[in-house]
């Protein structure tokens, strides 16, 4: 499905700077860069054709069914992760909505790890239950409690490469090899690890979502979300999308696609600098714990290093021995950290989860979590890691 062959057995770079051009044989030059095909419909010179273009695969009719911008990013996104169809969709919530609600019906039951982003679990909690779909959650990194909650019949699993916010790798491919045994599909949220860190499809995953608002867009400018998937698997995917209307406009797939360009050299430095700043502050006496997949301490370093080819993506969380106020006083004195709770972005972000994403929750289901009070999440951004240091050096001076 490459609309360039030739570039088939380049490497990631080359294929990312490469990938998404419309082609067109017909005319001697086309633009060099992807075009920005702002329109809601397409016209035809008589109603014949107009008529006989929905017979016509890959002909363009209506936005919200096809449209060559988004055509060209969702080309672009399948090839680097090695899917045979993808999906693009206005935010990363609308591509879980979107594929969850291709698969199950009322009366299903969708087995998922208690350790999820927050915005999954409350569609899980909230939307899913409205529907009738029982969620059962999981120990996270309990492999023993997966197999025990697969005894039951179960239509999806949805598990994350990287857990938000204490940065667990869990073990994919059992799971995955569990959910087929089982005849469940195995939906992964690769969010934290994008194509570049892993290509979770031929980890055994049936379909792969991303939040492109993080890394694959990568500039903090917009919200996007991906669904990839084989042919098969994606057809009631792309038919529930053509129904429900959740479509990425074609601007923002542009920038998608333009962040796309950089996403390996972003995320090279987004990795070898979190793990500076993870080594760094693992050696600070104000600092209890610090979780990042590239630290030999994480509990899942060797998995995750032999996942993502010895990289650990850009998220740092740490645990500050003074507790909950300790933690608001570094985050308040930080200066080149935004304090803002997404993450992915050219810029380094700090946020309290206890005090944002995870606010809902009581303080004995947050330290169930792993996230104690003095717990606060690193988005690693592009800036020089010594001035990040220094930063949090600052920051954590005066305690
Ligand atoms: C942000 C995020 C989402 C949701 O994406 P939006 O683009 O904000 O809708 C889903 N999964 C993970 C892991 C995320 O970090």
């Amino acid at each position: 499905m490459s609309t360039k062959p030739h570039l088939t057995n380049l490497g990631f770079q080359t294929r990312a700077v490469h990938l998404g051009h419309a082609p067109s044989p017909s005319v001697p030059s086309v633009p060099a860069a992807t075009p920005i095909v702002q329109t809601s419909g397409f016209a035809f010179e008589s109603i014949e054709s107009l008529e006989e273009s929905f017979s016509v695969p890959g002909s363009y009719n209506y936005s919200r069914a096809q449209n060559p911008t988004v055509d060209a990013l969702e080309r672009a996104v399948a090839e680097l992760e090695g899917a045979e169809h993808a999906c693009a969709y206005a935010s990363g919530m609308a591509a879980t909505h979107g594929v969850l609600s291709a698969i199950l019906r009322p009366g299903d039951r969708i087995v998922v790890p208690d350790r999820v982003y927050g915005g999954s679990h409350a569609f899980f909690s909230g939307f899913l239950k409205d529907f009738g779909v029982t969620t059962s959650f999981v120990k996270t990194s309990d492999l023993a409690a997966w197999q025990a909650a697969l005894e039951s019949p179960a239509k999806v699993v949805f598990a994350e490469t990287i857990t938000n916010p204490t940065l667990e790798v869990i073990d994919l491919e059992a799971i995955g090899k569990l959910s087929r045994a089982r005849g469940a599909k195995f939906v992964v949220d690769a969010t934290f690890t994008t194509p570049y860190l892993l290509r979770t499809l031929e980890l055994g995953a049936d379909y792969v979502v991303h939040s492109a608002t993080k890394y694959l867009g990568g500039h903090g400018d917009l919200l996007a979300g991906l669904v990839l998937g084989g042919a098969a698997d994606m057809r009631p995917v792309r038919k529930r999308l053509i129904e429900t209307g959740g479509n990425i406009s074609p601007f923002v797939a542009w920038l998608v696609l333009r962040g796309l360009r950089t996403l390996g050299l972003r995320m090279e430095r987004h990795s070898a600098s979190a793990l500076a700043v993870a080594r760094h502050l693992g050696e600070h006496p104000g600092v209890e714990l610090v979780h990042h997949p590239a630290l030999v301490s994480h509990p899942d370093h060797e998995r995750a290093m032999r996942l993502f080819g010895g990289r650990g993506s850009g998220m740092v969380s740490i645990v500050l021995r003074g507790g909950l106020d300790s933690a608001k006083r570094f985050i308040n004195r930080l200066q080149l950290f935004a304090r803002a709770g997404s993450l992915g972005d050219t810029h380094s972000l700090a946020v309290l989860p206890g005090m944002a994403s995870h606010r809902h929750l009581s303080s004995e289901a947050l330290a169930e979590m792993g996230i104690s009070p003095g717990f606060v999440r690193l988005s690693i951004g592009l800036e020089d890691p010594a001035d990040l240091i220094a930063d949090l050096d600052r920051a954590l001076a005066s305690d």
